[in-house]
């Protein structure tokens, strides 16, 4: 049997008369950046967000310095081109620049660096907890004259605590800003990822849960003046049309993706079940003590963007699983801070143990909607047998 890391086909194949129907409607139009689309798929995701769990008790929401009257029951929408311009424009509109820090985990994809840096800001790095979440222990002590925000990302799909994040940044006037790419609807006490803080950015890049067909992103926030800033921003800073107000960007979602994601949307919750019952599936049957499989942490609900293991033995481990026709991915083999394109922060090897640890031991094993349990029992198998 052959099995994929991950597949984005069957996704598309299970709803594939509304994905065309939505297409169709698109490409009939006559209409493609900027329309009903866009604005209607701003509102159900701001809605799909705003949608809080029967458990759900009322976490205080970080919103330093911006506003003083938002309402943390209200969030709003603004559709991009990509998860990395929702990260940096994000950024940007908080006013974080040259010469800012931002306390960001040590183990994260580069895009949420790429986010701070193309501000000219400096990244501070921190270690990951035991569950590669941002280890909240270590970031008080990380926080300098020069700090203005803390960046959570909610790496895998997993959930960092954010009731203790909120009180930290809180406590030291920061912002908030959760990196949401690989978490969309994941749940901290039945409140979604993305409504702790100032800004949740979001990436629907298509092997995300939440997927486009092609690149795609968006932000969320309480306060709909950040939100109409950044529609400003994302439009080269254009309120009305040839009449500018700030130096913007080009970063619209365009028409055809926010209609193929409403359709996504309306499926999120079925796409996440699915993705916890192979998630528990997995951990259920994995009995290998080469193996440590992930945990979902108390009054969180993941959302499984990958199933990451950790394995002393990883490299022999990949070879392995590729005899067995098994494929599986390294997220990620070289942390940001020993990139090359960090030489400049002047990072080393043995700065960030645990950081560097992980890039030595996870993998992410094949993990997609529409697997079938006699792929999943397969992979299962092999593992066990390692
Ligand atoms: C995918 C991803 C991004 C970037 O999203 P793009 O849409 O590819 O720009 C940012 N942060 C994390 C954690 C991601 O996984």
């Amino acid at each position: 049997m052959k099995i994929l890391a991950n597949r984005m086909d069957l996704g598309f194949q299970k709803h594939q008369t509304e994905y065309e129907e939505a297409a169709l409607r698109v490409l009939r139009s006559g209409w493609y950046i900027l329309g009903k689309e866009l604005q209607t798929f701003e509102e159900e995701f701001a809605s799909y967000n705003a949608t809080r769990s029967g458990e759900a008790e009322a976490v205080p929401f970080c919103c330093t310095g911006m506003t003083k009257s938002c309402d943390d029951t209200k969030v709003y929408s603004a559709g991009l081109a990509s998860g990395l311009d929702a990260l940096w424009i994000g950024i940007r509109m908080l006013g974080i620049g040259q010469g800012d820090e931002v306390i960001v985990q040590g183990n994260t994809y580069i895009a949420s660096v790429m986010g701070i840096t193309m501000n000219g800001a400096t990244p501070i790095f921190v270690e990951p907890d035991e569950n590669s979440q941002i280890d909240i222990d270590a970031i008080e002590s990380s926080i300098t004259d020069k700090t203005k925000a803390v960046m959570v990302v909610h790496l895998y799909g997993q959930v960092t605590d954010m009731t203790r994040v909120v009180e930290i940044c809180k406590k030291h006037g920061l912002y908030l800003i959760e990196d949401c790419a690989q978490a969309h609807g994941a749940m901290w006490k039945g409140q979604k990822v993305g409504t702790f803080g100032d800004v949740g950015c979001f990436s629907f890049y298509p092997t995300k849960n939440m997927g486009a067909f092609g690149d795609a992103g968006a932000v969320i926030a309480h306060d709909p003046k950040f939100i109409d800033d950044i529609k400003t921003y994302r439009n080269y800073g254009s309120h009305k049309h040839y009449y500018n107000k700030v130096v913007g960007a080009n970063s619209r979602l365009d028409e055809m993706q926010a209609a193929l994601l409403k359709v996504r949307l309306k499926y999120m919750d079925e796409i996440t079940n699915e993705r916890r019952e192979l998630a528990a599936r997995y951990t259920s049957k994995i009995d290998n003590p080469k193996i440590i499989t992930p945990v979902e942490v108390d009054n969180s609900y993941a959302v499984w963007h990958q199933y990451v293991i950790r394995c002393k033995n990883r490299d022999e481990l990949i070879d392995y699983l590729n005899e067995k026709d098994i494929g599986s991915i390294i997220h990620y083999p070289v942390p940001p801070h020993l990139q090359e394109a960090y030489a400049y922060l002047g990072h080393h090897e043995g700065e960030y143990p645990i950081t560097e640890e992980y890039a030595n031991e996870v993998l992410s094993i094949p993990m997609y909607n529409g697997m079938t349990q006699e792929e999943q029992d397969y992979v299962i198998d092999a593992l066990n047998n390692f």
